[in-house]
Order: structure tokens, then sequence, then C-alpha cells
């Protein structure tokens, strides 16, 4: 590799970020760092039809939550700058006028009802109306205007845009990185609008403009994006310009069934396929996010990261360091990656399990308060640590240990019937043998309880089962007597006293 490493994520701000976008975004950033690099983000806001309020602070922020931020954007180290596109825009016209120049692109003038015509009278002999080397010799072009008349025109504010003047007859044998050596027959291209006549380029040449100006190494991007590459090919040779390298990294696929994961089907199908909640400020509606799921920003990235890469081993369970270290564009397949919600769960349970329990804690607090209990983080951090293992999200954490905190309101039914008639009379006399307990600590409670039923040839299971069912509510939770040592005695006590009483 000579160039150095400059490499960029540039989203059109139309929406909230997709998870392709995100992944597309962290295989920029990994292979930035992984080559001590630069990842920049460059905002595609050319179509100001498409543009959507909030949505480039949408991507940011949630570029920023996942720890995969640009060195390099609007408003922070503007080397490059302007960083969006939609600032750039007094930039691009030289550029076109340079293709005019040369020969690489003409102006066209026909209206959109000329072109509507077109279409319709192609439809009619049942075939497709491409603006291509066939036609363009024939239409309202400047290759069939003398260049004084196309001055006039322009110079009456007519209206035009400007196409690129595809070659003929030519196969291009273009590179991808992923996908190895793709020929491609010039004569399947359409001539593509570069600019029109309000001042504003198209997506594709103000993305090769800025590639260029930008000093991009490599394009990393959607396979969606590979129709495009043998124009940009083209461009870079019209303007006379190394091209960056290609990238084109597989789709990722439906969870189950064919095709692109789309952005509906997360919310049809119960999971995000967004990284943040998003209010859409036109229609109202709502798509949830991971981040507002619970998932962990470390696990996102690590199962991001093995949608259409892996390092050649087993291995699933990487940290951002690691990916970086380890990450090779080489090794990206060519194949649709599947998404698998539930793996997802997989690693967001991990990542979980990672955190300490004060962490833990902490983010499980603000749903005790709402759920009006009052506690404190040190009794807090223990309940977490005995039931962390079991939750996938801090929002299961409740689920998981509220005898931690109140007392069971009801009883469950199945587990009701091992409440037996002898029961009542062994949960008072359990009662009196915790009471005479003076360190009260789960190994200690243990050995006396269990030495109680020794002595007294009682059966584990008539003792043991009864005892959970008052503390819980079900036979569920952790180790019992942890759970007792916990709540304490007088608590332990009172719920014996009132499934004695209900039961
Ligand atoms: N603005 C394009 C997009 O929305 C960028 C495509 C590219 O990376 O060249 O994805």
């Amino acid at each position: 590799m000579s160039k150095p490493v400059r490499v960029r994520f540039a989203p059109s701000p139309t929406g909230p970020l997709h998870i392709g976008g995100v992944r597309t975004a962290l295989f920029n950033y990994l292979f930035a760092k992984k080559h001590g690099g630069t990842f920049y983000l460059r905002v595609e806001d050319t179509d100001q039809n498409r543009f959507v309020p909030g949505a480039e602070q949408y991507i940011m922020e949630a570029l920023e939550w996942l720890g995969i931020a640009p060195d390099e954007t609007v408003g922070k180290n503007e080397k490059f700058g302007p960083y969006r596109q939609s600032e750039r825009k007094p930039l691009y016209k030289q550029y076109a006028d340079q293709l005019i120049n040369s020969g690489w692109a003409y102006y066209a003038f026909d209206s959109a009802a000329d072109l509507d015509q077109l279409r319709k009278n192609a439809e009619e002999e049942g075939k497709t109306f491409i603006y291509n080397h066939t036609v363009r010799e024939h239409l309202d072009t400047s290759l069939t205007n003398s260049a004084e008349k196309v001055a006039e025109r322009i110079a009456n504010g007519e209206e035009y845009v400007i196409r690129f003047k595809t070659p003929v007859n030519e196969t291009l044998q273009l590179k991808d990185i992923i996908r190895g050596d793709i020929k491609f027959d010039t004569n399947l291209l359409d001539d593509k609008v570069l600019f029109k006549s309000d001042g504003m380029p198209t997506y594709h040449l103000a993305n090769i403009v800025d590639d260029h100006l930008m000093e991009t190494s490599h394009v990393i991007r959607g396979e969606e994006w590979l129709p495009s590459l043998p124009l940009h090919e083209l461009l870079y040779k019209a303007f006379g310009w190394e091209a960056p390298e290609f990238a084109h990294l597989p789709l990722i696929l439906k969870p189950v069934g064919n095709g692109k994961l789309s952005k509906r089907d997360g919310d049809k199908l119960g999971f995000p396929v967004f990284p943040l909640d998003w209010n859409d400020p036109a229609s109202g509606e709502k798509s949830s996010g991971y981040r507002e799921k619970g998932f962990f920003p470390g696990a996102v990235v690590n199962f991001l990261s093995l949608l259409g890469w892996n390092d050649g081993t087993d291995q699933e369970l990487f940290s951002l360091e690691e990916l970086v270290a380890k990450f090779d564009l080489n090794r990206v397949h060519k194949a649709g990656a599947k998404f698998d919600p539930e793996k997802n769960k997989w690693f967001n349970q991990h990542y979980l399990k990672l955190q300490s329990d004060a962490s833990l804690a902490e983010k499980f607090m603000p749903i005790l308060t709402e759920k009006g209990i009052e506690t404190n983080i040190d009794y807090v951090t223990k309940v977490v640590a005995s039931v962390k293992e079991r939750a996938t999200f801090v929002t299961d954490l409740y689920e998981l240990s509220d005898f931690f905190f109140v007392a069971p309101t009801s009883y469950d039914e199945k587990a009701s019937k091992n409440w037996k008639e002898e029961t009542p009379h062994l949960m008072q006399e359990l009662i009196s043998v915790l009471e005479n307990i003076g360190d009260f600590t789960s190994v200690n409670i243990e050995t006396i309880v269990k030495d109680w039923m020794t002595k007294n040839e009682i059966g584990m299971g008539k003792v043991m089962q009864p005892f959970r069912l008052s503390l819980v509510g079900a036979l569920k939770g952790p180790h019992l007597f942890d759970i007792v040592e916990m709540i304490g005695k007088e608590e332990t006590i009172l719920r014996l006293q009132k499934a004695i009483a209900t039961l």
C-alpha cells in the first residue's frame, strides 16, 4: 500500500442509519485503524429533495455510541472540508466543465416531458428507453447542436443537464478487493446525469470529485453500489486521476427466506435494524434502536463485524481492539450474510456478563426507582451479582430479581401443589429455627437449617420447596440461602408467615 490509508463513510442523510450502513462504517473504521490511517465521514446531501432533518445528527450520534466516531467530519479536524457536500456546491461546476471541454460529457436539453414521451414510445415498441450512445446523437444535446447554439441556450437560462459520454465498444477490466476481477462492457451503460442546471452535481460526480480531493485511498461500500463502479472508474479515467481501490461489501440478508434485510424487517419481526431509536419527523413513524433496546455497543460492533467477515478461525467474540488488529478486507466474503437476531442476543448476554456488577447496578437503579422501590446501590450490586448470569438485557434484571426487593403478591399455581398438609407446621418450626440464628449469613443459615432437617429426619424437598415458594412466589431464583441472607431475618420470617396464612 503506497498511499496513506484514508477511507470514508459517505451516507446520505435521508433517514435513520440502517444497520447495513453501520456495518459499512464499521468496516471502514476497522480498515483505517488497522493500517494506521484516517476514517472520515462525508455527508452526501446533494439531493435536497430527500433531506431529512435530524438524520445527520442521528448518524454522528450512532457512530459515537458505537465507539467508531470518524477522525474527520463536519466540525472535527476539517482538513479537507467542508465535509457536507451541500457546502461544497461551488466546487463541482468546474469539474463538469472540464469533462465537457475534454469531450467526456455533453449537455442535454430534453425536458422531463420529452423524456417521458421517449419512454412511452419505446414501451409501445416493447423496448426500454435508455439514454446512451444509440440515442445521444439524435436527441437535443450538444452533440447535435452547434457550439454557438448551445452557448446561447444556456445563456438564455434554458434548463439542461450534463451527461457522461460513455465510451462505446470497450471492455473495462475492473478490480474489486473482495470480488476480484470484473469485466464490464461499456455498451451496457447509460449516460448518467452528472450535473444539473440548478448548479447541483449528482451523486456520481460529487462522489468522485470528493473522493479525489479528500485523498481517499480505498472506497469500501455496500454491494448495492457495484453497478456504479464502471462509471466511477471511467470518471477517474476521464479526469486523469488515479482511482482509489474498491471493495464492495456483501449484502445483509433477512433472517429467514431470501432477500436483503430491509428497514421494515426489524419492527415487523421484533428486532431493531437501527442503532438508535428514530422518530420520523415527516410520518411520525417510530423505529426502535439497539441502544434503547438495551444492547451494549460492544455487542453490536461484535455481531456486525461477523456479517460478512471472520478471522479464519471459529472465534466469535472480539473486542473492538481485537477487531482492529485482525480485520482484513481479503477475508470479507462475497456471499450475502444472514442476519440472526437470536445470535445478536447471545452476543449481548456475553457483553452483559463482562460488565462489572457495580456498573450494571448503576444501570439497574433507575428501573427500580421507576417502580417505586427504595434501595441502595450496595444492595443492588449484590443482587446483580447473583442474577446477571441469566440476563440478556439490563431490563431482564428486574424479572430475575424482583423477590430481592418485594414480597411475592401471588404464588405460582403449579409450585403451590407442593404445599402439603404438614407444610404450615414445618414452616412454623423453620421460623423458630431461623429466629435463633445469630450470624445470619448464607453459609451459616444453610448449615443450621440442614442440621435441623437431618436431626428431625425431614426430607429436603418438604422444606426447601415451600421455603422457596414463600420467599420468591415461584420455584425460581438463585441459591435460596443467599436470598435469605440478602432479604434478612425479619423479612424472611414475614414472608413465611404470609405464605402460611395464604396458602
Ligand atoms: N451517498 C452514498 C450512500 O448513501 C455513498 C455511496 C458510496 O459510498 O459511494 O450510500
